[in-house]
């Protein structure tokens, strides 16, 4: 999945971190949009027989999760992505009608479903980036479970997975990056059986003219990301959630994300803002702790 992934469990069961490395590699196989055994490259490259349990459920998933989200999260955006080299590290801004002739061929609706089979219309692909690391993390943890491990931290790029507490009985602590300067971190949030997943536009970048061109696509106009947001860490229960909703929150820009969040309260969030300020929503703040010399301001966002 192209990052690194590492996993601190404890127990005496040493064959369950085994498993779950050779699980994520299975996963890969399936989900990986360039190796050309993966199920997601033959949906891409015409193929339209029948797929595995797994890849449809992650596919249905990530459909609704668009609708959702209103498009914010847009699992056929792929074609686009490509225009701006973020597949290949060949980084280029793409003409303007090359970018309105692909974004014909994205969105929801080109992508269609009947019983187990999926099928795409001309031109469409899709892409399970946004949520396969979720997921992936989410698996580990249930391989944990099966194992009678119960404390492990697993993390998958970050995407962090928590099982139960530290061996000490106190919850884990994660750090949640300050976007401006990585190698600090801005809070930390303290956790327990739960799911952090932080998405931002300074996690994978290119600059041009003093421009920083990062790699979440604002799918309405196939342009990355460029709103008043540095960063969008989602908690929940479920890690596959917490990766659709952190990628489409920091789409949508603080405004709106702070008013899905109202709306649906199944989650909570840490919003990063280039204003200088850290909201996080009222259900977690008493687990987080701001880095007092990162130069945030704390604010709490209410129901
Ligand atoms: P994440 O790191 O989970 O936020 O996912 C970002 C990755 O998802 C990118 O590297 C792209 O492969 C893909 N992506 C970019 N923009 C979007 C979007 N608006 N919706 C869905 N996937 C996207
Ligand atoms: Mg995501």
């Amino acid at each position: 999945m192209d990052t690194y992934m590492t996993i601190d469990a404890y127990g005496d069961n040493s064959n369950a971190v085994g498993q779950a490395e050779k699980r994520v590699s299975e996963l890969e196989k399936l989900f990986s949009v360039t190796d050309e055994h993966s199920e997601i490259y033959a949906l891409n490259h015409g193929y339209s027989g029948e797929l595995s349990r797994e890849t449809i459920d992650l596919i249905r998933f990530a459909l609704e999760m668009s609708e959702k989200t209103d498009g914010a999260l847009d699992p056929t955006i792929y074609p686009v992505l490509v225009q701006w080299g973020f597949t290949t590290g060949e980084y280029r801004i793409p003409e303007p009608d090359i970018l309105f002739e692909l974004l014909k061929n994205t969105g929801r609706d080109k992508v269609h479903q009947s019983g187990d089979k999926i099928t795409l219309e001309k031109g469409a692909m899709l892409d399970l980036g946004a949520v396969a690391k979720g997921y992936a993390s989410e698996e580990c943890a249930e391989i944990m479970h099966e194992n009678g491990i119960k404390s492990a931290l697993i993390n998958l790029g970050g995407n962090i997975r928590v099982v139960g507490n530290r061996p000490d009985g106190s919850p884990w602590k994660i750090g949640i990056a300050n976007p401006l300067n990585v190698d600090e971190y801005a809070g930390i949030l303290s956790l327990s059986d739960n799911a952090a997943v932080t998405s931002g536009n300074y996690q994978r970048f290119f600059i041009e003219d003093d421009i920083e061109y990062g790699h979440i696509i604002n799918p309405e106009i196939g342009i990355p990301v460029d709103n008043d947001l540095l960063s969008v860490t989602v908690i929940a229960k479920d890690g596959t959630l917490c990766d659709a909703l952190s990628t489409a929150l920091f789409v949508m820009g603080a405004e709106k994300a702070e008013g899905f969040w109202r709306g649906s309260r199944d989650f909570e969030a840490v919003f990063i803002a280039k204003d200088k300020t850290i909201r996080v929503t009222s259900g977690i703040i008493d687990n987080f702790k701001l880095d007092e010399n990162s130069g945030f301001t704390l604010k709490e966002i209410k129901p």
